[in-house]
């Protein structure tokens, strides 16, 4: 069977992610989405609401299942019998980092093999980060989430505004 890790921190899931877990469940048979929590990013979201957004998105896919994982993408991918790592790439700012990932990756296991899926060129410039901040300046976020996950976006703002007020 052939498994692709889609590892990443979806704080929160963005179009821009769905696009690529769409296009990696058309050509493997099993996709796992690994959540990882990334303290030294701060996120708005936990884990667990990270996971839910990604299980309300990705319901009609059904050769996609999401994990929370900790430690290295390596370990995460050989515990689910994965061959390959997705990861998207947006500009050339994401390439240096990817690259030294993905060869660093491969030369401590050189069965699994990293496997970039370009971005859909309307979603190259998106990102959480950008959509966090424009979202925590108020700015209309429709465009790049699912209208769920936007009013989670909306609703988390909201309460941390009113949490910042009492203080
Ligand atoms: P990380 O903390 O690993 O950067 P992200 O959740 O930001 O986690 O991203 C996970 C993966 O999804 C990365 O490979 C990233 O390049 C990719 N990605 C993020 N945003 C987009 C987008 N708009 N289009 C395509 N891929 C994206």
């Amino acid at each position: 069977m052939s498994v692709a890790v889609y590892p990443g921190s979806f704080d929160p899931v963005t179009l821009g992610h769905y696009d690529i877990i769409m296009r990696t469940a058309q050509v493997m048979e099993r996709v796992v989405i690994g959540v990882l929590n990334n303290q030294a990013k701060k996120p708005l979201f936990s884990v667990k609401e990270r996971i839910a957004m990604l299980e309300d998105v990705t319901a009609g896919l059904s050769n996609v299942e999401i994990q929370y994982f900790e430690g290295l993408t390596i370990d995460f991918a050989r515990k689910n019998q994965a061959k390959v790592i997705v990861r998207g790439l947006r500009a050339v700012t994401d390439f240096e980092y990817e690259l030294q990932l993905a060869q660093t990756n491969r030369v401590i296991a050189p069965e699994i093999d990293t496997m970039f899926l370009t971005t859909s060129l309307k979603y190259s410039y998106l990102s959480s980060s950008m959509v966090k901040e424009i979202a925590s300046l108020g700015g209309d976020i429709s465009e790049f989430l699912h209208p769920q996950i936007a009013r989670n976006v909306l609703k988390k703002y909201e309460e941390l505004t009113c949490k910042e007020i009492r203080l």
